[in-house]
């Protein structure tokens, strides 16, 4: 067998991104992973439309990390694309994020200036000084006839949990505008790789040092592999640790089904993402990928995304029953030395993109040292 000096479980964002710190200070490594391919839940192809669809949902890039972009934009280049939400409330399509648009079209006001938004807020939200958990969060900001018609049920639709069991923080991921901006994020950075995603981890992992062995379980094979200097381990927690901590508390995840239909038209709907917060149907949302880079086809594709509990894992689920869960599992991961888990299914978080990439990186650079990487770039 080939030496190895670093093995990698996972050919994600995490994973990738440490086998190329690592390949470029000359170690050799080697990535299994579960999957027939790489990129993991990032993964793009061209469909019988031709058109560049995801896999496992849209993957809108945003940052403000300065070193993340950087980073990214040695591997692809990236066109500038801010991302626009439509929500489909009481049959009329509103921007999401609440701005004054939204509140114009569904209460028939005319707010006109921050100063009024900001005023029809007060008069209606219910202020919270420490919001506890996800209703909560969304009550301070906007009050509870909003929270009915825009997050109740789409958050129970992809939780299964109404937002009073969730952490606030999945909420707070939504902000209000008090202005015009219908943008869904407000990085400084937003954009997508002209190639897509796959071609982007394509180039991430063109080192020769790199080798990547395709539907091939670690824990199939985990005893073929010894004598490397580190593991670093992407998958679910539980997973490594045979779920140990799982006989009474399992730690829960949730997946999502993807429906796909061709649709015999030039487009279906308005906007890439139209979202459905209300409880006429059981999806979330409907993703339109001819929106993204503005594609051309005859013909276009939708995907409907149904969030199921079963299924691989997608999202861990933050409230405070799973994080003492989780906690359980963190220190049997601190117990383990040059064995690392990163990212977000094995760290439980609810990581964007950026953050993946960041730790990542990170992680190297606290491992390896600062010097030693910036010689080799
Ligand atoms: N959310 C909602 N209504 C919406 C959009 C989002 O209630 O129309 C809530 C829901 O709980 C969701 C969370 O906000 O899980 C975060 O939304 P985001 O779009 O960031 O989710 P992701 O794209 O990661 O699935």
């Amino acid at each position: 067998m080939k030496q190895i000096d670093i093995l990698i479980i996972g050919a994600g964002i995490s994973g990738a991104v440490l086998a190329e710190r690592y390949a470029a200070i000359g170690k050799k490594v080697l990535i299994l992973e579960k999957r027939n391919h790489i990129a993991g839940n990032c993964y793009d192809y061209i469909d019988e439309n031709g058109i560049l669809v995801s896999k496992y949902g849209a993957h809108l890039f945003h940052t403000n990390e300065e070193s993340v972009w950087d980073y990214v934009n040695k591997f692809s280049e990236w066109y500038p694309w801010e991302h626009k939400v439509i929500a489909k409330v009481d049959d009329k399509m509103v921007p999401i994020p609440v701005n004054i648009t939204t509140v114009n079209e569904l209460f028939g006001t005319q707010i006109s200036s921050e100063q009024e938004m900001q005023k029809w807020l007060e008069d209606n939200r219910t202020p919270l000084d420490n919001p506890a958990n996800g209703e909560e969060a969304v009550l301070n900001r906007v009050g509870p006839v909003l929270y009915e018609k825009m997050f109740k049920h789409y958050t129970k639709k992809q939780w299964d949990k109404y937002p009073a069991e969730l952490d606030a923080s999945v909420l707070d991921r939504i902000p209000v505008r008090h202005n015009y901006d219908d943008r869904y994020f407000s990085d400084v950075h937003q954009a997508l790789p002209k190639g897509g995603y796959t071609q982007l981890f394509e180039n991430i992992l063109s080192n020769p040092n790199i080798e990547i062995k395709l539907e091939t379980d670690y824990f199939d094979v985990e005893e073929q592999y010894s004598g490397y200097e580190k593991l670093f381990y992407t998958g679910p927690v539980d997973r490594f640790f045979d779920f140990k901590h799982s006989l009474t508390e399992k730690l829960e995840y949730r997946s999502i089904n993807f429906v796909s239909e061709t649709v015999d038209a030039e487009f279906f709907q308005e906007n890439s993402v139209v979202n459905y917060p209300g409880t006429e149907v059981d999806f979330t949302r409907i993703i339109e990928y001819k929106h993204f880079g503005n594609q051309k086809s005859s013909k276009t594709t939708v995907v409907r995304e149904f969030t199921v509990d079963e299924g691989e894992p997608y999202y861990p689920v933050p409230n405070p029953r799973n994080q003492e869960i989780y906690a359980k599992y963190k220190l049997e991961t601190e117990k383990l030395v040059d064995i690392h888990f990163v990212g977000r299914l094995a760290n439980y978080k609810y990581f964007n993109m950026d953050q993946a990439f960041k730790n990542a990186l990170d992680l190297f650079y606290t491992l390896e040292g600062q010097e030693k990487s910036q010689t080799v770039d």
